[in-house]
């Protein structure tokens, strides 16, 4: 095996023998018709075996399609394959944006779709709600297209389809006119101080994180990203809540870095400033995994306390924790599905035995609240469990079926999750 069939963190190895790199949509179609069992990965960043396949496992990476701009409608057309990364200097070119971005521009816009991958912002979607329409290769070979304007429903079981709708070749996004962003990040601000104003936190800013490593009192960082006009600069005031602003460039896990995008309320453009992480930064996986829970926006003070109390057992293997906010949608496989949510999220350590002794730990702690996990990051909740969490989930079989009754582009991960 090589490092190319593993997923980024390297805790999955693909099953199947070999990628496929098809050079034209129609070498794609041939692919899917001719093949048993098939899946397409994106940039293997998610830790789940979600994009996993023993047979025909096919990455887009070498299908060249444009990226093209309907100005006037406001949408863009870009290549499923294409990265965040390369994707959002071109919209900014054209003078365009994105609504927000998740934490590292490294991950593909059909692999963030299909997991519902999120960033922050009260009033913001996960990345998924900026799509209004995809063009996806199915099962029997055919290109079939769903719009959320002339199909709303199975439009909104395809978005977040978890890899088992077929093969997305093509995805259109809204956009908007490109903006100006600034970040600041804040050092110890007292956890009793967040939880108290969560709201009025949360809502600070056009998008807000909370790092707390859950080892203290306190939120060891928080960071605020301003939507500014051009040209203008907000003062950083030197204290918020209780936390001192830094004066250093930071990551999120703390120590000085020049991997993160600029700081200390320098405004640029939003996507070198929505994304934690530079674009160009190299970020190995070898000792990284992630897990993430959603909880309705109400629970979110109530599940960080119970988080909170479980501290010390994370002790040596949380990195940090990553608090964000999401509003609601109607994406049936979205874990903010109907309701403005929050996600508490987990960087571990790459200690697989001891994560895999804390998940159910975590997962009773948040058990009140109803804990919808990330379906591209580590989790142990039974399937039964998590299936109950989703309203749609047999209308999402159903669309499953009905696009791939061979059940061509399921894998172990649909076979537990969606069809039980
Ligand atoms: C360092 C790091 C930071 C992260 N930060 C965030 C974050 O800020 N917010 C967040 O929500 N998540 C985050 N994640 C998780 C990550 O965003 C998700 O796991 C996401 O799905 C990864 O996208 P990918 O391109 O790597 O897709 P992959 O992991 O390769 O695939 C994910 C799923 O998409 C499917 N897929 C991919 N391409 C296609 C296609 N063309 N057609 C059909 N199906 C396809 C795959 O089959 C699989 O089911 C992070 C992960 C890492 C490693």
């Amino acid at each position: 095996m090589t490092a190319q069939e593993c997923n980024w963190a390297g805790n999955v190895v693909f099953g199947a023998p070999r990628v496929h790199r098809p050079a034209s949509i129609a070498a794609l179609q041939e692919l899917v018709r001719d093949s048993r069992k098939v899946k397409v990965v994106g940039a293997r960043h998610s830790f789940t075996n979600i994009a996993d396949c023993a047979e025909t496992l096919i990455s887009l990476e070498a299908l060249d399609l444009p990226v093209e701009i309907d100005r006037a409608a406001g949408r863009a057309t870009v290549p499923a394959g294409i990265t965040y990364g390369a994707l959002a200097p071109q919209l900014h070119a054209a003078g365009l944006a994105l609504h927000n971005m998740a934490s590292l521009p490294h991950i593909t816009v059909a692999g963030a779709i299909s997991t519902a991958t999120h960033g922050s912002g009260d009033k913001l979607g996960n990345l998924a709600t900026a799509v209004v329409a995809l063009e996806v290769v199915t099962a029997d070979g055919d290109v079939v297209e769903f719009s959320r304007e002339r199909d709303a429903t199975a439009f909104e079981g395809a978005v977040v389809g978890l890899g088992g709708v077929g093969a997305l070749v093509r995805v259109t996004l809204a956009v908007e006119p490109a903006y100006t962003v600034q970040q600041e990040v804040y050092l110890d601000v007292p956890l009793a101080e967040v939880t108290a104003n969560f709201d009025a936190v949360m809502s600070g800013a056009y998008s807000v994180s909370l790092f707390p490593t859950w080892q203290s009192d306190c939120v060891n960082q928080l960071w605020r990203k301003h939507r500014v006009a051009a040209g203008t600069t907000r003062p950083v005031a030197p204290t918020y809540l209780g936390g001192q602003a830094a004066t250093i460039q930071l990551r999120p896990s703390g120590g000085a870095s020049d991997l993160c995008t600029p700081q200390l309320g320098q405004p640029g453009p939003w996507h070198e400033r929505i994304p934690h992480f530079r674009a160009d930064a190299h970020l190995p996986g070898d000792d990284e995994l992630q897990t993430e829970y959603f909880v309705p926006r109400a629970y979110a003070a109530d599940a960080m306390r119970a988080v909170a109390a479980l501290g010390p057992k994370l002790a040596g293997v949380i990195k940090v924790s990553e608090i964000r906010s999401m509003a609601a949608d109607r994406l049936w496989m979205s874990m903010a599905y109907g309701e403005d949510t929050v996600g508490i999220h987990f960087s571990w350590h790459g200690k697989r035995e001891a994560v895999a002794q804390l998940l159910p730990l975590i997962e009773a702690s948040l058990l009140p609240y109803r804990p919808r996990p990330h379906w591209g990051k580590l989790f142990a909740l039974s399937p039964a469990t998590v299936r109950s969490y989703y309203p749609r989930l047999g209308d999402f079989r159903e669309l499953l079926q009905s696009y791939d009754p061979a059940g061509k582009f399921r894998n172990a991960f649909l076979d537990a999750i969606v069809f039980g």
